[in-house]
């Protein structure tokens, strides 16, 4: 019998409708199996842990990030999957971090949250839950189908590093559109094995060390030198996302391109991210992107903005000059980024 641990952080799936009065309520969580008779009918064993003061996800940091790693690693050899209940806001975030921070995760480590609350007859909270316990427990023979860190929303299981909120309103509020989805639901459940991080048996190591001395500065028509300034010359700033235009264009004027340079005479760790959901960096393509490679900026290829920042935080820690960081932001953690350009391969 498999044993899954459910991880209760807050966000609206918690919440119920007190029948009386119709408030939305915080979920007791140690009584989930009363309140979702169905989870009943699991053929494992549901255990969940449920934070003291569950959280909007707003209000998520680095030190959840490390709470929830925690967790992980000390109910490790304990369960055989893990599901994850957190708010939709930041879960991208969130996802990307612990697929950075669990190295050598061999288990199932699955997000999910909901759109409306799990105590309303239109929720959506409850097949999320469902199906997330039941990718967490799916295994064949002795080895889990997912050895990562995945979200699962609305009929969908995507990488969690890959994977960004697309949607406040509808029910499919999430999507990896850099990377083929892991698993599509239905009546059946079809998962993607080449898409899948493949078992690689290993050691569960747990990196808990952020640098938050960093920003993202996103380009927009207009900005002012002033405000440019401001952003790259905060106080104690180690690293920058710098969210740029298609693939991966700016200004190429004076006072931006004299801004990049100091940046880089200051070491400041500069990675260029496009602001399209779709498609990848390629720096030089265009003159207006040309300033990057001259001036050492990272090209963050098909990152998304969410899992460069947590990168880049972690990459911060590390003892090494700057360019063996920037050598490093490019290496594959978690898939989470595509190496080569699509355009390069052969239909
Ligand atoms: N604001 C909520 C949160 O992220 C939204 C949600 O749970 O979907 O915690």
């Amino acid at each position: 019998m498999k044993k899954i641990l459910i991880i209760y952080t807050g966000g609206t799936i918690g919440m119920i409708q007190d029948p009386v009065t119709s408030r939305l309520l915080s979920f007791d969580f140690d009584h989930l199996l009363d309140e979702i008779p169905e989870l009943n009918k699991f053929k494992c064993q549901l255990d969940t842990f449920s934070f003291e003061n569950p959280i909007d996800s707003s209000n998520v940091d680095p030190d959840i990030w490390i709470k929830l790693a925690e967790i992980i690693q000390n109910k490790y050899n304990k369960y055989d999957g893990f599901v994850i209940l957190h708010g939709t806001d930041t879960m991208a975030y969130s996802a990307s971090a612990l697929s950075f921070m669990l190295q050598g995760l061999n288990k199932p480590v699955i997000f999910t949250g909901s759109q409306l609350p799990i105590g309303m007859i239109r929720t959506d909270g409850k097949e999320n839950l469902i199906t997330a316990i039941e990718i967490a427990g799916s295994y064949q023979g002795d080895l889990p189908l997912v050895n990562e860190v995945a979200i699962y929303f609305e009929n969908e299981l995507h990488r969690g590093n890959r994977t960004i909120k697309v949607n406040a309103a509808h029910f499919n509020a999430f999507s990896s559109p850099n990377y083929p989805t892991l698993a599509k639901v239905g009546i059946y459940m079809h998962y993607d094995h080449n898409a899948l991080l493949p078992f690689i048996k290993s050691e569960l190591k747990v990196n808990k060390e952020f640098c938050q001395d960093v920003g993202i500065l996103k380009l927009f028509p207009g900005m002012t030198p002033a405000y440019f300034e401001a952003i790259i010359n905060i106080k104690g700033l180690k690293g920058l996302i710098i969210e740029t235009y298609g693939s991966g264009n700016a200004p190429n004027n004076e006072w931006f391109v004299e801004g990049i340079k100091n940046a880089h005479e200051k070491e400041i760790l500069m990675v260029n991210i496009t602001q399209c959901n779709q498609g990848f960096v390629e720096q030089g393509r265009y003159q207006t992107s040309e300033v990057f490679n001259i001036y050492g900026v990272v090209s963050g290829l098909d990152l998304t903005t969410e899992a460069a920042l947590v990168k880049m935080m972690m990459i911060l820690t590390l003892d090494y000059p700057i360019e063996k960081k920037k050598e490093i932001f490019l290496e594959d953690w978690a898939g989470e980024l595509t190496l080569s350009s699509p355009y390069d391969k052969p239909e």
